[in-house]
């Protein structure tokens, strides 16, 4: 008789075939490349308890790359329960946070002692300043952010001073890139101190010119675990390449498609190399998607057959429940209905006991978050921007809204401190600390203190800060004619602030210039500057409860790798989404990597994907009839299902879906300057009197009169008020 085949460890039996042969192939260079949702990454956690069950490795001889801190939680708990206590002393998380840990260990072979800093983005620019000045460059004509992204480049490429070709030098501050980028080097040795791309950098180079420092991590590191690694920047592909040279078993998994941060030196290519260099390497292919139903996978396989270049992947739903419904396309009237038509839905979706931990709103630019959060705000919706803060935590909101203060309370001094040195006045230490004395003894608020310490100061921060008082009593003064929307915008420009990001040439600079726009734009939704004020305030206080299942807002880009039951893709707008700004950049290539996004975002859900547009939206203060996105007409029609039809405001815009010619298709942005705030799209459903209202500070009440948009409404509580239309909502 024979003996039953003995049943597979019970980890195993949760996976198919292919996924069984990518966990099973232990040894030698393995590539999973397959298509979102195919359980890749459940094949790299996987693999990790496997290695330790077949005792392959100890926990401490796997080295994991992992892109979001649910792998990374989810293979602890796997090691955890395999080894039957927490799992301690893992190599797992992002290639920065491990190359830093390696790093410590070997500091001084290039210069620095263990305990040397991290700097960040806003020191290391001030350290290239001081490096660029010492040199003689003029900052002016050649800024340092220009050079800090020359380095930065260098840096994701795996070059070091002396080893910039010419085909890779740049001909930045006429041909001196080169030698400041040394000199650069330098200056943080002597500081004992690294930035990010040096983490990378200094470990690839110690392990490249010390064998014996390799030879030890290769005793170390028997097994290597990449995700998402379609992601890898250069640097990043040699630090693996040198690690896997002592056993070879290295394990990448990726999706060529989902491919979406060039911009951050990611290359595609590794993908293609990995079978070069690395011999004998094994290839599995995914095709069963078990995350997402037919439409959806349908939807997303039809769009992203659109780019060229792709090395094309066979995607099947692999549920047994995989039919449901189509993805719907909804198209609104302008972008406070589309807030309000998530809002409902997720409220609607909630009611019928879906859980709000698995709903997410993804957008492509930071800035959009901000009306979904204060219509989940009004709704009572808990939730979350992950990876990122909310709308009103953000620097340069919080820095808006303390001039805002002061404009509207010259006494506050906790805004008045936050803002009168930001931008950089000049003003230094001992004056700062003179003003706050003199407020304390004199009993006085700290601008008052300010006025009164002008005459004894240098004359340039003196001409500065009599700048700053003067605007303020300037702009108080316009407000009575101009209106707060209009003094906002006025305030910010002339106090320098929008400079202070313009001059910025940091990556993140152009998404706060957007935020302070969307800041300005939900200024004009209120009456006056204090409703405005107070509003805020009762959005900040909005206090997280630390329990309750959230909803998640955050980027596309930071979606990678998640996924959630019912997802919202907002503002698929030609030049919100595709953005035109990575356009104008990137050009074609750029194009794709925009799809890909799309591909990436669609691929989020795992039952219900909602895209939407608004017909109207107001860019750079203007309202702009926009047209759908591209991406919009390439979903295949069968999977799909359009609502609405909200057409945009001019008459000659093409209509919503038809195919139009593709110079057509250009986004129509108005240019116009800066702050120049116009009227608002009217409504159609315009509200008239005798309404039943519901409004969200005042609550219920009917509309006894109407004047364009302002309503003047008999509330049931709070008595007769004049409000704007577009914060109330029809009831009844
Ligand atoms: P992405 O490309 O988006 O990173 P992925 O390929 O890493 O996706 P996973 O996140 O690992 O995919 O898996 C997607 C979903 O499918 C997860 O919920 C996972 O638990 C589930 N899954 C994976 N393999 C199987 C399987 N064999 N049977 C059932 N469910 C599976
Ligand atoms: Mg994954």
């Amino acid at each position: 008789m024979n003996a039953p085949a003995p049943a597979p460890a019970d980890y195993l039996s949760r996976l198919n075939p292919e996924q069984r042969e990518a966990v099973e192939t232990l040894d030698g260079p393995l590539l999973v490349l397959a298509g979102a949702g195919t359980g890749k990454t459940r094949v790299l956690t996987t693999r990790f308890a496997h290695l330790l069950k077949t005792g392959k490795a100890w926990p401490g001889q796997v080295l994991s790359v992992t892109f979001t801190n649910k792998a990374a939680r989810e293979m602890r708990e796997r090691v955890a329960a395999i080894i039957g206590q927490p799992a301690d002393g893992l190599w797992l998380g992002t290639f920065h946070a491990l190359c830093a840990r390696m790093l410590r260990r070997h500091a001084e072979l290039v210069g620095l002692t263990s305990s040397f800093t991290i700097l960040d983005s806003d020191d290391q620019l001030r350290l290239l300043k001081q490096v660029m000045d010492a040199a003689g460059v003029d900052l002016k004509r050649w800024p340092a952010p220009g050079l800090m992204a020359v380095i930065q480049r260098w840096k994701d490429r795996g070059i070091v001073p002396g080893k910039v070709t010419p085909a890779e030098d740049s001909d930045y501050a006429n041909n001196r890139a080169h030698a400041l980028y040394a000199a650069y080097q330098d200056r943080l040795k002597q500081l004992n101190t690294a930035d990010f791309g040096d983490l990378m950098l200094h470990v690839v180079e110690i392990l490249k010119n010390h064998p014996d420092v390799l030879a030890d991590w290769h005793r170390r590191f028997r097994y290597i675990l990449v995700d998402e690694y379609q992601d890898t920047n250069l640097v990043q592909y040699y630090w693996l390449r040198l690690l896997a040279q002592g056993h070879k078993n290295i394990c990448c998994v990726g999706d060529d498609d989902q491919s979406i941060y060039s911009w951050r030196g990611a290359e595609i290519e590794n993908i293609l190399r990995f079978e070069k260099d690395f011999e004998n390497a094994r290839i599995v292919r995914l095709e069963a998607n078990y995350r997402s139903t037919k439409p959806i996978l349908g939807a997303a396989a039809g769009l992203i057959a659109r780019n060229t270049g792709r090395l094309g992947k066979t995607l099947r739903p692999g549920r047994h429940d995989a039919e449901g419904d189509k993805v719907r396309v909804v198209s609104l009237w302008d972008s406070e209905e589309e807030a309000r038509m998530v809002g409902d839905r997720i409220e609607q979706a909630r009611r019928a006991g879906q859980n709000l931990a698995e709903v997410a709103i993804l957008v492509r630019a930071g800035f959009q978050t901000r009306s979904f959060e204060e219509r989940m705000i009004t709704l009572g919706l808990p939730y979350r921007v992950v990876g990122g803060l909310r709308f009103y935590e953000r620097a340069e909101i919080r820095d808006a809204l303390a001039y805002l203060r002061v404009l509207a309370q010259p006494a506050d001094d906790l805004a008045f401190e936050r803002i009168v040195n930001t931008p950089k006045r000049g003003l230094g230490d001992t004056t700062l600390k003179a003003m706050h004395d003199l407020a304390r003894s004199e009993n006085i608020p700290l601008i008052a203190a300010a006025w009164q310490l002008l005459p004894s100061m240098r004359p340039k921060p003196r001409q500065a800060l009599t700048e700053l008082l003067q605007g303020f009593a300037r702009w108080r003064e316009m407000l009575g004619k101009d209106g707060h929307v209009v003094v906002a915008a006025t305030l910010l420009d002339e106090s320098g602030y929008t400079d202070m990001w313009k001059q910025d040439k940091s990556p993140e600079a152009p998404g706060r210039l957007d935020n302070l726009k969307e800041f300005v734009r939900a200024l004009g939704e209120f009456e006056n500057l204090s409703g405005f004020l107070d509003h805020t305030a009762l959005v900040m206080e909005n206090e997280e409860n630390a329990t309750a299942e959230k909803l998640s807002m955050m980027t596309l880009h930071a979606a990678k790798g998640l996924e959630f039951d019912m997802v919202f893709l907002p503002g698929w707008e030609e030049g919100l989404f595709p953005s035109q700004r990575s356009m104008d950049e990137g050009g074609e290539k750029a194009l794709e990597e925009e799809r890909r996004l799309a591909y990436v975002g669609i691929t989020r859900g795992r039952k219900h994907v909602i895209i939407s547009c608004a017909a109207n939206r107001r860019i750079y203060g203007n309202w702009t009839s926009s047209i759908p996105s591209r991406f919009i007409d390439e979903l295949p029609p069968e999977h799909v299902e359009v609502e609405g039809g909200a057409r945009p405001r001019a008459a000659e815009q093409p209509s919503m879906f038809n195919a139009a010619p593709m110079f057509a298709r250009r986004p129509r942005v108005i240019e116009a300057p800066a702050w120049d705030v116009k009227e608002r799209a009217p409504r159609p459903d315009a509200i008239k009197v005798g309404q039943r209202v519901f409004h969200m500070k005042f609550g219920n009440g009917n509309v006894i009169a109407v004047d364009d948009d302002k309503l003047d409404i008999e509330f049931d509580k709070a008595g007769t008020k004049r409000v704007l239309d577009r914060f109330v909502e029809k009831v009844g």
